[in-house]
């Protein structure tokens, strides 16, 4: 298709035709994931286009809706499943110019969506505050990357995660339809466009709720048995009188892969990393004794800081330092029930051994404590992979694939009806990033 007409429309928009930076723009991180690799390596869009607020966004939405132009929206490309790639080729709509924060006033932040999250901290910080949670990407992601791909991470222990009410305070998007326009959508309304991928609209601004800004300490308490670091872990999460942020449970030889941390964790070590609020840290101590963990790491506040953060090794960073390490290796993200004994747990380590090595991040969800899990895995083949899913799930594990692209066979598992007729209103055409909502290309084949 000839673009010069399209970008002559878009007056002083900042376009990247280069066809080697429009391929890097249209890439995100899916290859952590051998099958992702398989079905999206090579998709590539046509051109990126930059604009500097909404009023631009809403112009480049309605030349896109004139020349019938699918659109697929990127904030800074780290989704793991190949959200922000454009599977119709199309306009690349990336949000990194839009960073300002409208307002900041303690407990909620009104920005825009390419604020990159460690920015926002750092800004809320000075006010006493900082994001109810994060991912292990903060300091690259974005906000509305976050929003409408991601899911939770750490801060998860305290707030549970993003599609919990209350967690998304408000958002506008701008719409696809003859005429586009910006809705505000408030309260319960945000679930429509939470966790959608971009495919029923572009957000252009966003009210995040906010949390109190502890100093964080950051530990690492080793263990000579997988159970004990994870009983430990579940002890942690459970204890209501220490603030905590992050309880990331890693059986051996995960810590062998963090090579940054080598020289701090024993060999053959299953490892806690945790963030506690430094005034937690003498009952913290206490904890550690009593489950016979050694301290082996311990940075306060200020000093965790200045370094490579904790953060970075753990959620989906576990995941990224293992392929550095060995890039055959791929992961699951699973949803063990509630349970003080951690039977479930403790099975599927003790059945998979080494091929699914176990990487617990415990969670708060529904006013219980919850084991997440990201575990790492010796990827054989894909029938291998889908018997592995299949025994998880057929023992009561919940798993969110992250081996799709598919909005509803990721972790939704199902059509969300309120999303999909929210699409139905404002991209009546299908132009956004079409190809990820099962529901609307088996009804509209596109
Ligand atoms: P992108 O990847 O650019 O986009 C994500 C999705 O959002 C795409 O579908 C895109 O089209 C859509 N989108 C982006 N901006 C908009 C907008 N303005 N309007 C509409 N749609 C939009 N995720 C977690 O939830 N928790 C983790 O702890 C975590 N850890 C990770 C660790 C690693 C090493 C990696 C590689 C990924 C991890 N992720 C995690 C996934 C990802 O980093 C996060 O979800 C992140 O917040 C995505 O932000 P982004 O700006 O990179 O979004």
């Amino acid at each position: 298709m000839d673009y010069s007409q399209f970008i002559a429309e878009l007056g002083q928009i900042e376009t990247i035709t280069n066809p080697s930076q429009v391929a890097k723009l249209s890439e995100d991180y899916f290859k952590f994931s051998p099958v992702l690799t398989q079905q999206l390596t090579g998709k590539v869009g046509d051109l990126v286009v930059r604009p500097n607020n909404e009023a631009e966004v809403l112009q480049i939405a309605r030349a896109c809706v004139k020349h019938r132009i699918p659109i697929t929206v990127r904030g800074s490309g780290t989704g793991n499943y190949g959200q922000a790639v454009p599977l119709q080729g199309g306009v690349i709509l990336d949000t990194s110019k839009m960073q300002k924060i409208h307002w900041l006033k303690p407990g909620l932040a009104f920005v825009e969506p390419g604020l990159k999250l460690g920015n926002l901290d750092k800004q809320a910080r000075q006010i006493g505050w900082e994001s109810r949670m994060v991912p292990s990407t903060v300091r690259t992601a974005t906000v509305g990357g976050f929003i409408a791909g991601g899911s939770g991470g750490i801060g998860s222990i305290l707030y549970g995660q993003l599609r919990d009410r209350g967690n998304l305070k408000a958002v506008r998007v701008v719409t696809l339809e003859d005429e586009p326009r910006v809705i505000e959508l408030r309260g319960d309304r945000v679930q429509k466009v939470n966790h959608a991928y971009g495919v029923n609209g572009i957000i252009t601004a966003l009210e995040i709720p906010l949390a109190p800004a502890y100093a964080w300490a950051e530990c690492i308490v080793a263990f000579t048995d997988f159970m004990a670091a994870a009983h430990f872990g579940q002890a942690l999460a459970t204890s209501d009188g220490m603030i905590k942020k992050l309880v990331s449970v890693h059986a051996d030889p995960i810590p062998t892969f963090f090579i940054p941390l080598r020289e701090y964790i024993p060999p053959q070590a299953h490892i806690a990393l945790v963030l506690v609020a430094e005034s937690d840290l003498e009952s913290f101590k206490v904890l550690v004794a009593e489950h016979g963990g050694d301290l082996c790491y311990e940075k306060d506040a200020q000093a965790a800081s200045k370094g490579t953060s904790l953060v970075e090794f753990s959620w989906n960073h576990t995941t990224l330092h293992a392929r550095s390490v060995d890039p055959a290796l791929t992961y699951l993200q699973s949803g063990f029930p509630a349970d003080p004994d951690l039977k479930l747990v403790q099975h599927m380590h003790e059945h998979f051994g080494d091929e699914v090595i176990m990487h617990l991040e415990f969670v708060r969800s529904a006013g219980e404590v919850v084991p997440g899990a990201i575990q790492i895995v010796r990827f054989t083949d894909c029938d291998r992979l889908d018997q592995i899913i299949k025994y998880h799930e057929e023992n009561g594990v919940f798993i969110a694939n992250p081996h799709t692209y598919i909005l509803e066979d990721g972790g939704m598992k199902q059509v969300n009806r309120e999303q999909l007729e929210f699409k139905q209103m404002v991209d009546p055409y299908g132009l956004m990033n079409p190809g990820k909502m099962r529901a609307w290309f088996e009804q509209s084949g596109k």
